[in-house]
């Protein structure tokens, strides 16, 4: 299925260290360009929608935004969310009416203290851990098509206690992750304390998949490149499975309208490959590695962390 994520721009009522927003303008888009951008969307037979940001959830007409989207019989409406204002079950309850119905929530810890240092944000885990709750009783009741996932940044503050968090998160019924490897951009350059090593993250990659199956969770891997996996676990990259995505915003100084297919520019512009990348085998299938994380540190590093496999 193709799908189109709108980005409505960068205001956000998080301040999260690992943030990869590089111009924030915190400005956010009009009701009209978006409403533009739903309407050629649907012309050009996307089926699947998605918002982010910055934060969706603070658009002011976000009940119309998602209004015409169900007008329009969307298949999937995804909110990609910090899932701080679903903590209103009445607000939720109002999204779910008004077409969303997949819902993503970003959170990075089970501990209070290291997802609100995380975030900065005092008490938004307690917001975040309601706002999972209410997103469980919507969709138990069925009243949300998809089954709720989570997004986390992996890093260095939290990384030895993934297999802790999927379990927490878990037992709360969630049955879908999505652990992106930190990616070094934007406001995330400044917080060198995040900084993790592949090599570091890499044998907590085959102990999460065990956890995974054996307590009937699915998780998905994002950043990491297979050179870096073992054979039987390339099925848990994220990046393989993802739809074919194109992206519309306009967080640019100039506030410029831009459009580009997702994976793309993640291929041709955010990631790299070294000359040894064209003996590889996966050379066809990977995209790559984040040129933030080669920036940092190097790609010595890099080779040395895949021949530890
Ligand atoms: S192409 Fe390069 S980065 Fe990708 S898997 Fe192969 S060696 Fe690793």
């Amino acid at each position: 299925m193709k799908n189109i994520d709108i980005n409505i721009g960068d205001v956000c009522n998080n301040r999260c260290k690992f943030c990869m927003v590089e111009h924030d303008t915190r400005r956010m888009v009009d009701f009209e360009k978006i409403k533009f951008d739903i309407i050629l969307a649907k012309k050009q037979g996307f089926e699947s929608i998605g918002f982010l940001g910055g934060e969706f959830t603070l658009h002011p007409e976000i009940y119309k935004i998602l209004h015409l989207c169900k007008l329009l019989k969307f298949k999937i409406v995804h909110i990609i969310s910090n899932g701080r204002k679903f903590e209103d079950k009445k607000f939720l309850a109002k999204l779910i009416e008004s077409g969303a119905n997949r819902f993503s929530v970003s959170i990075h810890s089970h501990k209070s203290n290291i997802e609100d240092e995380l975030t900065q944000v005092k008490g938004g885990f307690g917001e975040k851990i309601q706002g999972i709750k209410n997103l469980i009783f919507f969709y138990n009741k069925g009243l949300i098509r998809h089954p709720v996932s989570i997004n986390l940044v992996i890093n260095k503050i939290n990384y030895l206690d993934l297999l802790k968090t999927l379990s927490y998160y878990h037992e709360m019924s969630v049955r879908d992750f999505r652990l992106n490897f930190m990616w070094i951009r934007g406001r995330a350059k400044k917080y060198k304390d995040l900084y993790l090593k592949y090599q570091d993250f890499i044998p907590q990659i085959d102990k999460i998949i065990a956890s995974a199956n054996s307590q009937g969770y699915n998780v998905a891997f994002d950043g990491i490149p297979p050179c870096l996996m073992h054979k039987n676990s390339l099925k848990y990259i994220g990046e393989y499975h993802d739809f074919n995505t194109d992206v519309i915003g306009y967080n640019n100084p100039q506030g410029i309208r831009q459009r580009f297919n997702w994976q793309k520019l993640r291929k041709n512009s955010l990631k790299t490959k070294h000359l040894k990348c064209k003996a590889c085998n996966y050379n066809n299938s990977c995209e790559g590695v984040w040129k933030g994380y080669i920036k940092v540190f190097g790609w010595a590093d890099f080779f040395k962390t895949s021949k530890l496999l």
